[in-house]
């Protein structure tokens, strides 16, 4: 069993994670996807427009271009959740081949809270201090007593393959663990999230650290079209399309018409005189004095043509 790298992350009291390797970055999802989509298409290879689109899209085999190798060392119960991540490929340390260490997990007095009456998958509610007290030295009796009778064994000479199945699942076991960006994203996506349990929530949000690094532009899509954005079911959007005042929705096209001129402006730029009918090309329906007046209130952001293409078709389709 590994001590704490220098080059890892520390997550709970004697896990962490490291990122041993790591094979391409934006540049590579970005290389990929020009295999697709072919030569003229210039504006597109700008690589971060490029990238947002195939994550909006979910176009996501480029994304599985990039790879990660991880160091990692976790305790049994939470590499029992982690392997349900199909995709990954792993190498475990072996406990029939090698001694296990007196290596456990003991949670810190923080994260010792009661059975959540609201998630049957989560824990809610401060403990008193003599319950947590008792909590932890539980973990201990246990785990000392365990490792007691496992090293008895070992010294009596019975396969460790045996006498392993007597150590509790807060034993730490460590892998290598590699996986390319989607299924990792898939994997930060899940296990990241609130409802994940926390001891892999830490060692989720480690990895996380190091995939914002390698691939910037990735991470920032997939938290703005996947954990931040949001998609209605048919039964949702019939509720929002009998609820929702008509005002509202031409308010939203207005304001989409306004950044979409602005956008168009500043990637080609326009003469003055023909800002007005680009704003009415765009669906505007604001007079030219309005419009004059808006444009110089200097309000209007600048975004992406093709998202704001895509939102007003969706905003339009809502009947
Ligand atoms: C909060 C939370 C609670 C959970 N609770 C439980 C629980 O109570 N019990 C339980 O058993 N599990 C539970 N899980 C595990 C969960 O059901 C998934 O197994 C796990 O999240 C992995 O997701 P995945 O299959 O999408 O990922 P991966 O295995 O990484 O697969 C990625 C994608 O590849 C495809 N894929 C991979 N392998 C196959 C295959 N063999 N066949 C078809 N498609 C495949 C699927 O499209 C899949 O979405 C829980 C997970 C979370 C996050």
């Amino acid at each position: 069993m590994s001590d704490l790298p220098n080059d890892a992350i520390k997550c709970l009291d004697k896990g962490f994670v490291r990122l041993v390797d790591s094979m391409g970055g934006d540049d590579a999802i970005v290389q990929s996807a020009r295999v697709s989509y072919g030569k003229g298409t210039s504006k597109l290879s700008q690589d971060r427009g490029l990238i947002r689109y195939l994550m909006r899209h979910r176009h996501t085999t480029p994304f599985e271009m990039v790879e990660f190798k991880f160091h990692c060392k976790m305790p049994i119960f939470v590499a029992r959740q982690w392997v349900r991540h199909r995709t990954a490929n792993i190498n475990e340390y072996s406990l029939r081949y090698s001694e296990a260490r007196d290596e456990f997990y003991f949670p810190d007095p923080n994260h010792i809270e009661f059975q959540s009456a609201v998630n049957k998958q989560g824990r809610m509610g401060e403990v008193d201090k003599k319950l947590k007290q008792k909590v932890q030295a539980y973990f201990k009796e246990i785990s000392d007593r365990s490792f007691e009778i496992y090293s008895e064994l070992n010294e009596a000479g019975v396969a460790r393959e045996l006498a392993r199945a007597i150590l509790p699942v807060n034993l730490y076991t460590e892998w290598y663990w590699k996986n390319d960006l989607h299924n990792l994203l898939h994997f930060i996506g899940l296990r990241s999230d609130g409802h994940a349990q926390y001891e892999i929530r830490v060692f989720s949000d480690a990895m996380a650290s190091y995939v914002k690094k390698v691939a910037p532009f990735a991470w920032e899509a997939y938290q703005d079209y996947v954990v931040k954005g949001m998609r209605f079911s048919k039964i949702e959007q019939s509720i929002l399309e009998q609820k929702l005042p008509k005002r509202v929705l031409s308010d939203i096209q207005e304001d989409i018409s306004y950044k979409l001129t602005a956008s168009l402006h500043s990637n080609k730029p326009r003469d003055e005189k023909d800002l007005y009918p680009l704003y009415k090309k765009q669906g505007g329906s604001d007079s030219i004095e309005d419009f004059n007046l808006k444009w110089a209130s200097g309000e209007i952001e600048v975004e992406n043509v093709r998202e704001l293409r895509e939102f007003k078709s969706k905003i339009e389709s809502l009947k």
